[in-house]
């Protein structure tokens, strides 16, 4: 493979965008096709930047995710000093309790030793000292102080905002609807304006990957909503729109991970509950049962928010493989790139993503890590 310098990215997402910003800030000439910016999942998630508290094993997927998250401070203070956008970025911690339930119990011996390392557990006096409030049957935790969050709404609209600050065309609205190739090589994609051509190719089409190639990608559909902290009544009963102002106002200042539930708080007064996880197809929309389900394990994880004002409801697609591990790297066709497949960890895992490919595709230099997630893993599926 020669160096590309003439490159073209399906996808405005997350992935689309991270790397499109790396290859433009090394020299590159980068293209983005996006069919719908908000349509990206990069819209719908959490935020959470999370390899700990998901319980992701010893694994190369643990060491991905754990070299993204150190990438985390310095890359979201590159993004803002490019672009003036904040990105929420928020090294608050998070905080999975657990409740008085086997499975939960056996869940504390079976904690890996790379894990305990970076994590404490808290029992039930502790846990509930630490974070007032919680559910009544919660009896312990553990806290892993090194897990974040950003909010990744404003880190989409940095990454788009810096991107065109660095020169990358980013053409929204524009569909691809084939991949054409000839002799093992990929000469131009077909779009909903006509042929576009490039030197070389990245795919990042998210869950929607498998419209374009036989890769194993499929959805799982997440449901989500948010509600807000109440300002405090001023005096008439009032309760005002706007909310806290420091994060020492909030009465939740870390990430709660529990079983099947997530709530983070943003450091607006948002707080964001998540998620469920449905092998639905395409099927949009929000629905009485996923909602429900999400407001009643929010509600027993903390019971405090079942006063707070409701803010929205909303849903996304997932990139989801077999493994539940992204698909990195070259491809069948010499001059494409996958960049896909990166399931419930797509927004923890952009900056190494990004910094990994921009290697691959400029310099030909294959981090090891790489191997793992080579497409060949799911041959013969
Ligand atoms: C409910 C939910 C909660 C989540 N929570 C977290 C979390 O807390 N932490 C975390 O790390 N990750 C989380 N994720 C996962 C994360 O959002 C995804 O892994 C990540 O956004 C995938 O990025 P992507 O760029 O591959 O795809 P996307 O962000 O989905 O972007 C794909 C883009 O490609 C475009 N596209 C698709 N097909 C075409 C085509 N043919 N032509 C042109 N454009 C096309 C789409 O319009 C879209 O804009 C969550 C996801 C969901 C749904």
């Amino acid at each position: 493979m020669n160096a590309a310098r003439d490159i073209l990215i399906v996808g405005g997402g997350i992935m689309g965008l991270s790397l499109a910003l790396e290859l433009s800030r090394r020299g590159a000439s980068v293209t983005v096709l996006c069919r719908d910016f908000k349509q990206a999942a990069a819209h719908a998630a959490a935020g959470m930047l999370a390899p700990q508290a998901e319980g992701i094993p010893p694994s190369p997927m643990l060491d991905l995710c754990l070299r993204s998250r150190a990438l985390y401070p310095e890359w979201v203070r590159k993004l803002e000093e490019i672009t003036g956008v904040a990105t929420g970025y928020w090294p608050c911690g998070i905080l999975s309790p657990i409740y008085r339930t086997q499975k939960s119990v056996g869940a504390i011996h079976q904690l890996p030793l790379q894990q305990s390392q970076l994590s404490t557990w808290l029992d039930s006096d502790a846990i509930h000292k630490f974070q007032p409030g919680l559910g009544s049957d919660v009896i312990g935790g553990w806290w892993y102080p090194e897990d974040a969050q950003v909010d990744n709404r404003a880190l989409a609209q940095a990454l788009w905002a810096a991107a065109q600050q660095v020169g990358v065309d980013i053409r929204e609205g524009v569909t691809v609807e084939a991949i054409e190739q000839q002799h093992g090589k990929v000469i131009g994609v077909e779009t909903s304006v006509g042929l576009i051509c490039a030197q070389h190719y990245v795919l990042a089409t998210g869950a929607w990957s498998k419209q374009l190639l036989p890769v194993p990608i499929y959805p799982k559909k997440g449901q989500m909503l948010s509600v807000r902290v109440p300002s405090p009544t001023n005096g008439q009963g009032d309760k005002g729109q706007d909310t806290c102002t420091t994060t020492e106002d909030l009465p939740l200042p870390r990430v709660l991970y529990g079983s099947e539930i997530y709530i983070v708080p943003r450091q607006d007064g948002r707080i964001v509950i998540g998620a469920t996880s449905e092998e639905v197809g395409f099927t949009p929309d929000n629905t009485p049962s996923g909602i429900q389900s999400l407001l009643a394990g929010a509600i027993r994880l903390y019971p405090e928010l079942q006063d707070f004002p409701i803010q929205e409801f909303w849903w996304g697609f997932r990139p989801g493989t077999p493994d539940e591990m992204p698909i990195l790297g070259t491809s069948t066709y010499e001059n494409l790139t996958l960049a896909t497949g990166h399931y419930r960890n797509g927004i923890l895992l952009a900056p190494i993503t990004a910094l990994l490919l921009a290697d691959l595709i400029l310099q030909q230099t294959s981090d090891p890590l790489l191997n793992y997630f080579h497409y060949s893993r799911f041959e013969g599926l």
